[in-house]
């Protein structure tokens, strides 16, 4: 058995408003191998997409001795700045729910800019080259070639939402957090997305979480769980 790449256990998380308090995880456990693509599944506002973010150290669980996220046995609680924020950008690839495009950007940059975030000026300018061809290498895998150029608000919401994936991955991450990447797709090109991505698993030991509600996705994961009433439990 390997150890787990990455780890939840015990995580809470109540949204406080000014008068009430939402109660959204109750004490979230799992354990995802390396290069394992679990989907999740559950009702809209069980929390699919807080947990998400609780996993990119995008959020913090309720503060609690017992909560604790880790990836590669590190706790994120225990991670300096700098190790979060390589985290957040290295190690994890986020596919947000509503993508977070840049829409003044074309399609190649929003695809490029993890891998601009944090390299000094000599150095981007010396890889740049090699940036954008592995950006436009991945557009392309996602059918997007011929967009290139195009601004991200001139592209359909399923085009966009594969722009968003191709960014996730540019960094080469090894872990990808994805929050209903084809709910904006027809079953064929999200089939076509599920195809890529699990050859990148292939290729480079991607590891895999997927918010969705298709069907057909979940029943090629390695495994599915389920949200319901603030915890997690085998679908
Ligand atoms: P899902 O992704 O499963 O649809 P979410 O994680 O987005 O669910 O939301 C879970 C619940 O938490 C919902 O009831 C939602 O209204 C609430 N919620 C989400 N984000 C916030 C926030 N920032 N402040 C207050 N409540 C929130
Ligand atoms: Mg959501």
């Amino acid at each position: 058995m390997h150890m787990p790449l990455l780890t939840a256990h015990n995580l809470h998380k109540t949204y406080r408003l000014k008068r009430t308090s939402v109660p959204v995880l109750r004490g979230v456990d799992l354990d995802i191998q390396p290069a394992e693509c679990v989907t999740i599944l559950g009702k809209s506002g069980s929390g699919k997409s807080t947990l998400l973010h609780l996993l990119a150290g995008l959020d913090a669980p309720d503060k609690s001795p017992k909560a604790r996220i880790t990836f590669d046995d590190k706790p994120l609680s225990s991670m300096r700045t700098g190790a979060l924020d390589r985290y957040r950008n290295r190690s994890v690839g986020m596919v947000f729910q509503f993508y977070h495009l840049l829409p003044e950007l074309n399609v190649l940059e929003n695809a490029m800019l993890p891998a601009m975030m944090g390299a000094n000026r000599l150095t981007l300018i010396r890889r740049l080259p090699e940036l954008r061809e592995r950006a436009a290498d991945l557009l392309d895998r996602f059918g997007l070639s011929h967009r290139l150029r195009h601004r991200s608000n001139e592209l359909s919401g399923g085009e966009r939402q594969r722009v968003a994936i191709a960014r996730a991955l540019v960094n080469q991450p090894r872990l990808l957090l994805a929050d209903e990447p084809t709910g904006n797709l027809d079953a064929v090109t999200g089939n076509a997305i599920l195809d890529t991505l699990m050859e990148l698993r292939r290729e480079q030991q991607l590891t895999m979480v997927i918010v969705t509600h298709d069907a057909a996705m979940s029943a090629r994961a390695d495994r599915t769980l389920r949200i319901t009433d603030g915890v997690i439990q085998a679908a």
